[in-house]
């Protein structure tokens, strides 16, 4: 499944997980010798022979890892509960199957939370214990937020644009990822609650890490180093 060779791929995604992955790798000694924005290639090479990088979705990252595609990856905390969710049929987040997730590396944070319209009471809808619509793309690690606060909702899934369900009353609230609030505000939205801070992990394949034991050990603790 994975490669027989002691060469080591890893998995990131084009944007900001490429990019804050970048000073990680060059702590590691690790230079990307392709651009991304400049070729149209997906197999990228880098300074150390034996380590090059693909570029996947960022949602396929963890199956990339998970099947052995690559040995390890970059990957949001929202994409691998979600992911997680997915694998357990919905049983829960924390189930990831052949994956290690061993580092923190504390970038692309952000943080998952609830917004409304201005005007939508959310602390008066929670008390009376009213059915409130949600859209959001995270519908696992919504239903369980909610789950766990005893709310009823009705979960609606959306891929994009999530801040447009509220506007047009497709539902009452969105679960969304949000770092500045600008795109919220800009669609006079407002945050009112948050369900937990998102950072990106380093994911590693189980049977790589047993295979290529010395070279990947060396990746990890200098990707673990350099995140502090
Ligand atoms: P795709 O663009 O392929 O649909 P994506 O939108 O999840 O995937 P990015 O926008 O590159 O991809 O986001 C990658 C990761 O960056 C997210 O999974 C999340 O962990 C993190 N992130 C940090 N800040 C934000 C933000 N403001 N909005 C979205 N993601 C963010
Ligand atoms: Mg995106």
């Amino acid at each position: 499944m994975t490669n027989a060779t002691a060469a080591i791929t890893l998995a990131l995604s084009k944007g900001r997980i490429f990019d804050d992955s970048l000073p990680l790798l060059a702590a590691a000694g690790i230079e990307v010798l392709d651009d991304p924005e400049k070729s149209r290639k997906l197999i990228l090479r880098t300074s150390r022979p034996d380590v090059r990088v693909v570029l996947v979705r960022a949602s396929d990252v963890p199956t990339y890892v998970e099947h052995g595609g690559a040995d390890l990856g970059v990957a949001g905390l929202d994409v691998l509960l979600e992911h997680g969710a997915e694998w357990a049929g919905g049983q829960g987040a924390a189930a990831l199957s052949g994956l290690y997730m061993p580092v923190d590396l504390k970038i692309a944070r952000c943080r998952m939370s609830v917004a409304t319209r201005a005007d939508f009471d959310y602390a008066a809808a929670v008390k009376q214990g009213s059915r409130i619509r949600v859209a959001s793309k995270y519908t696992h690690i919504a239903r369980q937020h909610f789950a766990d606060k005893g709310v009823h909702v009705d979960l609606i899934k959306l891929y994009g644009s999530m801040e447009l369900a509220p506007l047009t009353g497709l539902a009452d609230a969105i679960v969304d990822l949000v770092s500045t609030g600008s795109t919220l505000k800009a669609n006079h939205l407002v945050e009112v609650e948050r369900i937990m801070d998102i950072s990106a992990r380093l994911v590693v394949n189980q049977a790589a890490l047993k295979l290529k034991r010395e070279p990947m050990r060396r990746l990890i603790d200098a990707f673990a180093r350099a995140a502090g």
